[in-house]
């Protein structure tokens, strides 16, 4: 089957993303937009624009009678959902499927598997993922939650299997909390997923958050295009992004990128999907997979010259991938930063209209972002409005460039994160790449004090 018209189900820097990716395979757009979004870059380019709603997400974006009205009245032969909103809504995917219309995402079965943590966990131990020791699933029972604990040893995390966001998460150091915080993670679980559902796992205390991306034509062939170090985070949110990471070898990417995307191939995935795992002292523990486009998959494009999108769409169409395991290639070095509209030291959103726009550009620079100049950036939504892609031959190349290219980057009429990222890429310990998921949090703690 051949796309011909593709409706982008999201808003933002992705949507254009995507319209992108498809304007440049011949394939017409349909742009699904909130009333807060009519003036969006997105709903400009697209071949057509309709507005599904209110500014709330839970009646435009989340609107799935909406979209699909839209999909209907327009036409439309596929649905990409970006990342966020119904990316990974399995119940959206069989709807977009049952009305005949492509779901450029993976089959709904797998996003509803791995969409449950313990059911992802229990899958991804079945298919030969390293795990983080801890409960085999739910757990609700204290004695056996205080023997797998003393099993896994002290300190334990306990999670909510719904969870998402890295919400829902309470770290318990002894025996004596367990009962008190398995409560609280529950009763808070209920409240913020509906779902008061916990499990328990030994809690790593420094490690990195190394990802794997991978590729399934849903036939049964899969592929790894290598990893993306996200350790950059606060409030688990990710910052900024790296590939490859500083710290693995080209034995280490073979090893577990291997056991990844034999992994999807066994379960004959399709699409594109990211596997995350935390990384302690040469070790990996599987956390969970995103069954979806991610934010940072811009840096993977940069170190292997494959257009992930362009790839989304033509496994949509039932065609099979377009490079091998051994055509891929890894070189040099890409880093993402995520900028936001937001105050750098307290985060606090600073929505507002941008008053004068200048981006960076030169060799190996890339800018994702829906801004322009008089754009009005609306206060519904995350706070991203863009992300800063450079390439590199090597870090060092990479980290000079995206300095020179931060420099250069001009966007007035509200606080965004820029001077954060240039702080963080004068930082020696960045500079080391010796940094893991802790490291942001106590360096801003730092930064405030100083
Ligand atoms: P979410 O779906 O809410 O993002 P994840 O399972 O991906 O939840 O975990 C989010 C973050 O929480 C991780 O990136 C890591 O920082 C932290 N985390 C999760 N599990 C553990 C663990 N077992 N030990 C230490 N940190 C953890």
């Amino acid at each position: 089957m051949a796309i011909e018209k593709l409706l982008i189900a999201n808003r933002g820097e992705i949507a254009l993303r995507i319209h992108r990716a498809c304007h440049e395979m011949g394939i017409k757009t349909v742009a699904v937009h909130s009333t807060a979004d009519a003036d969006a870059m997105h709903v400009r380019l697209a071949d057509e624009a309709i507005c599904i709603g209110p500014p709330a997400a839970k009646d435009s974006y989340l609107n799935v009678a909406a979209i699909i009205s839209a999909a209907e009245i327009s036409g439309a032969d596929a649905i990409h959902p970006g990342y966020g909103f119904l990316s990974e809504n399995a119940k959206f995917a069989e709807i977009v499927e049952a009305h005949g219309i492509a779901f450029v995402g993976p089959k709904p079965e797998h996003i509803r598997t791995m969409g449950d943590k313990i059911e992802a966990k229990r899958t991804a131990g079945a298919l030969g993922l390293p795990l983080v020791p801890g409960s085999d699933g739910a757990i609700s029972d204290l004695d056996e939650a205080k023997a797998i604990a003393e099993k896994a040893g002290y300190p334990v995390i306990i999670k909510a299997a719904s969870g998402g966001g890295g919400r829902g998460m309470k770290v318990c150091t002894s025996p004596d909390d367990l009962e008190t915080l398995m409560q609280q993670a529950g009763s808070e679980a209920k409240a913020a997923f509906g779902d008061a559902t916990v499990y328990l796992e030994k809690y790593l205390g420094n490690p990195r958050h190394i990802e794997i991306q991978v590729f399934g034509d849903g036939n049964g062939n899969a592929i790894h295009l290598g990893e993306r170090d996200c350790s950059l985070q606060r409030r688990h949110q990710k910052v900024l992004e790296e590939a490859p990471s500083p710290i693995l070898s080209q034995a280490d990417r073979d090893r577990i990128g291997g056991v990844c995307a034999k992994a999807m191939a066994d379960m004959a995935y399709r699409g594109a999907g990211t596997i995350e795992f935390l990384w302690e002292d040469g070790e990996f523990y599987f956390i969970e997979m995103n069954t979806r486009l991610q934010v940072e998959h811009p840096v993977t494009e940069m170190i292997t010259g494959v257009d992930l999108v362009r790839e989304q769409i033509r496994i949509a169409e039932g065609k099979p991938l377009s490079v091998t395991q051994d055509e891929l290639r890894f070189t040099g070095h890409a880093i993402e930063c995520r900028i936001n509209a937001e105050d750098p030291k307290t985060f606090a959103p600073s929505p507002g209209t941008v008053t004068s726009y200048h981006v960076p550009g030169g060799m190996h620079v890339r800018v994702d972002s829906g801004l322009y100049q008089g754009y009005k950036v609306p206060p519904y939504y995350d706070s991203m409005i863009g992300k800063l892609i450079v390439y590199g031959r090597t870090r060092e190349g990479a980290i000079m460039r995206l300095r020179r290219a931060l420099e250069e980057y001009v966007i007035e009429g509200m606080k965004t994160t820029i001077p954060l990222h240039q702080a963080l890429l004068r930082d020696p310990d960045f500079l080391d790449g010796n940094y893991t998921i802790k490291w942001l949090e106590e360096w801003l703690a730092r930064e405030g004090d100083a």
